[in-house]
């Protein structure tokens, strides 16, 4: 009696090697994923900002409604609002900022963790917005290093939302930043 080749046990057993690894590989990509480290702290750092909000006028107000049910900043991880710079790693300025309070943004964004971030939101906290006098800052870039511009007077939550999802693909393609690491505190402004 012949015996067909393929059923002979020492041709079956690659065979079942194979099935076996296959079936490993297909269960593996059901619960497990490749990546780089760099990248997954990316992902977890850009889907949880917790901002300090420098709030000083008007903007301040719409920035509340960004945070409120409607708009509703949650969505993107970042309604973990710290009035503590130590445990927040993003400053939204919104407002017209003095040259009296320039000193203490400095101190603020100064005590905040690394990685960290700025946003400025509306006229005022950008270029000093209509108050071209001596007294307000024409700028926050002039103390502090500006990731994110938001353009208004007031911005629109939805532009607050489109900055900050801004910011989030800056940190998930790990964007060059030379305005935050050429940043040095300005010599005008005295250590606190
Ligand atoms: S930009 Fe306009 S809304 Fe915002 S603080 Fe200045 S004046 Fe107020």
């Amino acid at each position: 009696m012949s015996t067909s080749n393929s059923l002979h046990p020492q041709n079956a057993a690659p065979l079942v090697n194979k099935l076996a690894e296959q079936a490993m590989e297909d269960a593996s990509r059901a619960f497990a994923f490749t990546t780089r480290l760099d990248d997954i702290v990316a992902w977890g750092s850009k889907n949880s900002l917790w901002p300090m909000p420098y709030g000083t006028a008007c903007c301040g107000i719409e920035l509340m409604s960004v945070m409120g049910p409607k708009y509703d900043l949650a969505r993107f991880g970042a309604e973990v609002v710290r009035f503590s710079p130590r445990q927040a790693d993003l400053l939204l300025v919104a407002g017209t900022i003095t040259e009296k309070m320039a000193p203490i943004l400095v101190h603020i964004y100064e005590q905040m963790l690394d990685p960290k971030y700025v946003i400025s939101m509306g006229a005022c906290a950008s270029s000093g917005g209509f108050y071209r006098a001596y007294h307000v800052l024409q700028g926050i870039h002039q103390v502090v290093p500006v990731d994110i511009y938001v353009p208004g007077c007031p911005p629109t939550p939805e532009a607050v939302l489109d900055g900050i999802m801004s910011l989030q693909r800056m940190i998930g393609e790990h964007t060059p930043r030379p305005w935050k690491e050429n940043w040095k505190r300005p010599s005008f402004i005295k250590p606190a």
